[in-house]
């Protein structure tokens, strides 16, 4: 794709095309990047109606929900996983997808 510096096809030491390397190259960069579902060029990331973040605390959660109540959150794990930040989260309208670990969006998916 025009613009994205990507090396896509690897070569071999005698400038051929090598599927092998080309592939283990590509499977590392789906490790590295943590990917768990395929890249798409539309989707709620490029909507800005998605986001990937990773989120972690200590102790108790104090946060605010959307209507500004308090809530604390005590449970475990401290993490993006617990489904009692979701809940909180659903107030301001979004959404955990829980098949993808860093994935929050308007629509769960
Ligand atoms: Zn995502």
């Amino acid at each position: 794709m025009d613009g994205v510096d990507i090396q896509w096809v690897h070569i071999d030491s005698d400038g051929n095309p090598d599927p092998t390397a080309s592939v283990l190259a590509a499977a590392q960069m789906v490790a590295g990047y943590g990917i768990v579902f395929r890249p798409a060029l539309t989707a709620r990331h490029t909507q800005g109606l998605a986001i990937d973040m990773s989120i972690s605390w200590q102790g108790n959660l104090a946060i605010r929900n959307a209507a500004g109540d308090p809530v604390v959150i005590t449970s475990s794990p401290r993490y993006g996983s617990n489904s009692d930040l979701w809940s909180a989260a659903v107030t301001y309208g979004v959404i955990k997808l829980a098949t993808d670990p860093p994935h929050w969006s308007s629509e769960g998916h």
